[in-house]
């Protein structure tokens, strides 16, 4: 039977009307094919590009050394110092490449200065910014396994991908992409917010891989929803190397929330999260969950209809529920004094010698005198609920909850069991909610000018045709 033969040959034209030629591969198939048997497969198609890529890196790599470099400052030519080899890890294949080397010009001898310069910066381990995009961006939505063997399996990648490489390329991504690059945006006038904003803080905890004491530890979570309805998430870990507050304010800052921004904050009502925010966003406007509020009402409403069940002191019930439903009404109508007041009294009347007997009077008792103890701890944060909800004004975190979800349970402490430790959670966050922002390519084009050119739709080969 007769074969189809299909050679696939490079014409390279590194000077104009200088060309040369390579074959990259020879795909070969009989003239009766299957269905799996027609048009290239894959490990033809990771081939084909490997070869692809072995010829064009180290090309660009000679012709970028053998421009002549002056020195910046005096103008004066370099002297040539040879090359050095490395792997460049790209999306098709590790091609080794040697990287021309110039001696530093004698003006800039000073002592502490790099000895030489290189015609390509490589970073520490010489990977493609594609690479660890594409590494990092599916990292942080599926196990770290898994997004080895995806893309191995449909790359050329050299060598075995191991979770273990995708983890620390992700963590690296995190550190020197996503971190490095944050501080940077506050400059650009269009991410500032310029409309008043809603900043939900709440809190979630990671498993720690060290065993022992301090099993968990916790990572803050938040987002900010500004008046244009741009929503961005955050996440990071309280006690870690950064103190809280710092770390809160540059996440701020990333979203184009300065301390002066109008902003409205809510929180659950713990106490470490408030103390965040009146360091660092002293202006803003606390509001204490609703929710978590209702759910404690609703909490002693349950101990209060159970009061005195099945006994004469059953008539007692109605009493407290009642007192119980007055007080909760105030509070959501923004009249404190007046639920504190009704509180005070249940709790009073709940301690009294003559209803000690009374089935259930205990914990009643309990669960009022702990409403009342919360809601005086955050007596700053009680609002008008009512007349805010009629603005449409945000009253309680639910937004804030599936951030924290969304961020950190799902990915992070339930189905993964996965374990961190605090330096390594945090580039680990910072990859993650860049990707749940959509921001991470934007990192990577400040970090590498010309990464996926955002205004360069057309396609040169079109063009050529
Ligand atoms: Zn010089």
């Amino acid at each position: 039977m007769a074969k189809l033969v299909w050679r696939v040959k490079l014409v390279a034209e590194r000077h104009p009307g200088v060309t040369t030629e390579t074959e990259l591969a020879c795909i070969e198939r009989d003239e009766d094919v299957g269905l799996a048997e027609l048009g290239l497969r894959l490990d033809e198609a990771k081939r084909l590009t490997a070869a692809l890529q072995a010829q064009v890196v180290p090309a660009q790599m000679a012709a970028l050394g053998e421009c002549p470099r002056a020195c910046e400052a005096c103008g004066r030519k370099l002297a040539a110092k040879g090359h050095y080899r490395a792997r460049f890890r790209s999306l098709f294949g590790d091609v080794p490449v040697r990287v021309r080397r110039w001696f530093v010009c004698p003006c800039r001898g000073g002592a502490g200065e790099a000895k030489s310069v290189t015609a390509l910066d490589f970073g520490g381990d010489a990977v493609a910014p594609e690479l660890a995009y594409v590494t990092a961006r599916y990292a942080a939505l599926a196990p770290f396994g898994k997004v080895a063997a995806l893309l191995s399996e449909l790359l050329p990648l050299g060598g075995a991908q191991h979770a273990s490489t995708v983890r620390n390329r992700t963590l690296r991504v995190g550190a020197e992409v996503v971190q490095a690059h944050a501080a940077e945006a506050p400059d650009q006038p269009a991410a500032r917010a310029t409309g008043p904003v809603v900043v939900g803080l709440d809190g979630g905890y990671v498993r720690d891989r060290h065993r022992g004491e301090g099993r968990h530890f916790e990572v803050v979570a938040g987002k900010v929803i500004r008046a244009d309805g741009a929503q961005h998430r955050f996440a990071f870990v309280r006690d870690g190397q950064v103190p809280a507050s710092e770390a809160f304010r540059r996440a701020l800052a990333v979203a184009g929330v300065g301390a002066n921004t109008p902003a409205t904050a809510l929180c659950d009502g713990d106490a470490g999260l408030w103390r965040l925010q009146r360091e660092v966003l002293p202006n803003a406007t606390p509001v204490l969950d609703w929710w978590h509020a209702a759910v404690r009402f609703e909490h002693a409403l349950q101990a209060a209809r159970g009061l005195g069940a099945g006994t004469a002191d059953a008539r007692l019930a109605d009493a407290a529920v009642r007192g119980l439903e007055r007080a909760k009404w105030r509070l959501w109508h923004g009249r404190w004094p007046g639920c504190r007041r009704r509180l005070a009294a249940l709790r009073r009347w709940a301690g009294r010698e003559s209803v000690r007997e009374v089935a259930g009077i205990g914990r009643l008792w309990q669960r009022v005198a702990g409403l009342l103890g919360y809601l005086q701890r955050n007596e700053a944060a009680l609002v008008p609920y009512a007349a805010r909800r009629r603005r449409g004004e945000p009253i309680a975190t639910s937004f804030v909850e599936s951030a924290v979800d969304e961020i950190i349970a799902w990915r992070m402490a339930k189905a993964q069991q996965m374990r961190w430790s605090k330096p390594t959670v945090q580039p680990f966050l910072d990859v993650r909610t860049a990707v749940l922002n959509d921001t991470l390519k934007h990192a990577f084009r400040r970090r590498h000018p010309g990464f996926r050119p955002a205004n360069d739709d057309r396609r040169p080969t079109a063009a050529a045709a």
